[in-house]
């Protein structure tokens, strides 16, 4: 098996998890090597105080298949996820959590799933060995992502996936947005599939989480929402709602005027005349802000040199393919 070059790569982000490094590196290696095909792990160090990194460093040191990858502080989960993203080399990567929640015996399933032409497999944990005081809000938040993104999965929070590289290297996450993956990654025109994986309780270390995540996770879900649909185009939501909001003031106090020059009619006194300034001038500043917005995404793509499409393949011109095939096979 070739080191040089991993077909698979393995990206797991751990704060804190010593007790069950020795384990995760166990299961992964017996889950991997029975797939048969080259791979790397590269464990993300998102600045442990448990004397996690000195384990890693260790089982790092005695498998040249594992990478460590040590951030500076703790940067958060998603932030660990990209880290890893920027410097895998295989062409899949599987992300998982490192509490041995996620099950490596079912990396083989994802990959198998994939290879059968997905761009994305997501597990779902069908039997969720989670507090139910975690669930619930979970249950909610699946079904509102569902909804709102239209990219429809049973799971959104499972972290353990299997993800072409070339989409994962597109990928920008920021927050708490590692469970929009799916999502962002949909505006790329991905093909999706889900699994369902088994999900273990939490026997050591403790979870980085508690309710408060929910409240994150929902204004993210504002973001990519508002990114899928308008991250292009912001004039046209803020524009025609400015224009709504305007048109509408403007015919209110037209009509006013109308009544105070015409008909001689005291206005000064009626709320109507309020509430007409505040629709026309909220209209105003909308469609102003929609523009400022415009310039904002033209700043962005043209600075980074970032495309408003992503291109799957250009077929070459059919002479070209002809000489391809031509050509001795050496
Ligand atoms: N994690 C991380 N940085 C953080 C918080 C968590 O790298 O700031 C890792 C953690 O070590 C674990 C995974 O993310 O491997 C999932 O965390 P946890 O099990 O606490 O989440 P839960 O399963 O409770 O949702
Ligand atoms: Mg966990």
């Amino acid at each position: 098996m070739s080191l040089l070059s991993p077909r698979i790569s393995v990206v797991i982000p751990l704060y804190n998890e010593a007790d069950n490094l020795a384990d995760l590196h166990r299961e992964l290696t017996a889950s991997l090597q029975g797939l048969g095909q080259p791979y790397e792990v590269l464990l993300v160090d998102d600045g442990s105080r448990d004397g996690s990194l000195e384990r890693l460093l260790a089982i790092e040191a005695a498998d040249p298949r594992v990478r460590v990858l040590r951030l500076r502080r703790n940067f958060g989960q998603t932030a660990a996820f990209s880290a890893g993203f920027d410097h895998v080399r295989g062409e899949i990567v599987i992300t998982s959590d490192g509490d041995l929640q996620n099950d490596p015996a079912d990396i083989p399933k994802l990959v198998a799933k994939l290879d059968e032409g997905y761009d994305m497999v997501c597990g779902w944990r069908k039997e969720r060995r989670d507090p139910f005081s975690r669930r619930l809000p979970s249950w909610f938040a699946n079904r509102i992502i569902s909804a709102a993104t239209g990219v429809h999965l049973h799971d959104y929070g499972c972290s353990l996936k299997a993800i072409r590289s070339e989409v994962v290297k597109g990928l920008r996450l920021y927050g708490e947005m590692h469970r929009f993956i799916p999502a962002v990654a949909s505006w790329m025109g991905v093909t999706l599939a889900e699994v369902p994986v088994n999900h273990r309780p939490r026997t050591r270390g403790r979870s980085k989480y508690g309710l408060g995540r929910t409240v994150r996770v929902m204004l993210d879900l504002f973001t990519v929402k508002f990114l899928l649909a308008y991250g292009t185009r912001p004039a046209h939501l803020f524009g025609l709602w400015g224009l709504a909001s305007g048109g509408l003031g403007f015919l209110i106090l037209a009509y006013l005027a109308y009544i105070r020059l015409f008909e001689d009619t005291a206005i000064a006194g009626r709320p109507l005349l309020l509430l007409g300034a505040l629709l026309f001038l909220t209209g105003l500043f909308m469609v102003g802000l929609g523009l400022v917005a415009e310039m904002l995404v033209r700043i962005y793509h043209e600075s980074q040199g970032k495309p408003t499409y992503v291109v799957r393949e250009l077929t070459p011109p059919a002479a070209a393919r002809e000489r391809e095939r031509a050509r001795p096979v050496r």
